[in-house]
């Protein structure tokens, strides 16, 4: 069980001879244990930055992440425990797909090798890859990366679940079963969790509440129905 606060989140992007990008402009927003944010905003707005930061894959220029009231915002990716879905957090082209999933455990160092077996073979089968367990990443379709991607997120048992887009490159069908898994894993799993879409639909049927950004700065919060019903 995991709360999540930003607390005045920025990110500035500094490269030399270009002016600086304040991709993130302060950002408050506490996400309570076992909640879905959907965060929603045009192209551009900071969203992945955000995600980032929170996951320890980027710098911030400024301000707090807490979970569970204790600062993370210096500690390294590997000390945070949250599972990222990003596009491009690369599957490793060298092993298969079961080796992908095991990686990403054993990097945790939580599971005895028994236990991670069985895990990759249960995350499999929720996600449904076990027909592509033996595969490597190359042969795979964008649609089975994400898969890919998604289950080792979650394998991780993570505290907190960050999902950008993961649902982008599936076809209607396999789209509307992940997000029904998702939905399910959510509730069987309770993880707290942010995800980046532009999906009106899996906004609705998945989040608790539902973050619109412009600029770096969130401009509406609040649930599915509060922000699609206003004008
Ligand atoms: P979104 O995910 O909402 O599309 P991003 O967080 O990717 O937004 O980008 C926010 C802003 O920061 C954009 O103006 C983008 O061009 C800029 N940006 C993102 N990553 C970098 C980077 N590594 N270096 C410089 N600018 C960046
Ligand atoms: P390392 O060689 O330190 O494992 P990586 O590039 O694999 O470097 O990853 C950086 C950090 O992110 C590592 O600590 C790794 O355990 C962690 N990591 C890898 N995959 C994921 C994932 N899907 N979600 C969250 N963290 C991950």
């Amino acid at each position: 069980m995991t709360r999540l606060e930003l607390r005045e989140l920025r990110k500035t992007y500094r490269t030399r001879g270009r002016p600086p990008v304040e991709a993130v402009r302060g950002i408050d927003l506490t996400l309570r244990s076992g909640e879905l944010l959907g965060l929603l905003g045009p192209s551009g707005c900071g969203k992945s930055t955000t995600l980032r930061m929170i996951a320890g894959l980027e710098a911030v220029t400024g301000g707090d992440i807490l979970v569970d009231g204790a600062s993370v915002v210096r500690a390294p990716a590997q000390d945070r425990n949250m599972g990222v879905a990003f596009e491009n957090y690369a599957l490793y082209p060298p092993l298969t797909v079961a080796e992908n999933l095991a990686f990403g455990l054993r990097a945790r160092r939580r599971s005895a090798r028994g236990d991670v077996s069985r895990k990759v073979a249960e995350i499999a089968e929720r996600v449904g890859l076990r027909e592509i367990l033996d595969a490597h990443p190359s042969t795979l379709s964008s649609g089975q990366k994400q898969r890919v991607s998604l289950a080792r997120a979650l394998i991780r048992e993570p505290d907190v679940l960050l999902l950008d887009e993961p649902l982008s490159h599936l076809d209607a069908a396999q789209r509307d079963t992940t997000r029904r898994e998702l939905k399910r894993i959510q509730r069987d799993l309770g993880h707290t969790t942010i995800l980046v879409t532009h999906d009106q639909e899996e906004a609705l049927s998945l989040a608790d509440r539902i973050a619109v950004m412009k600029d770096g700065v969130i401009q509406q919060l609040g649930t599915p129905y509060e922000i699609y019903d206003s004008p």
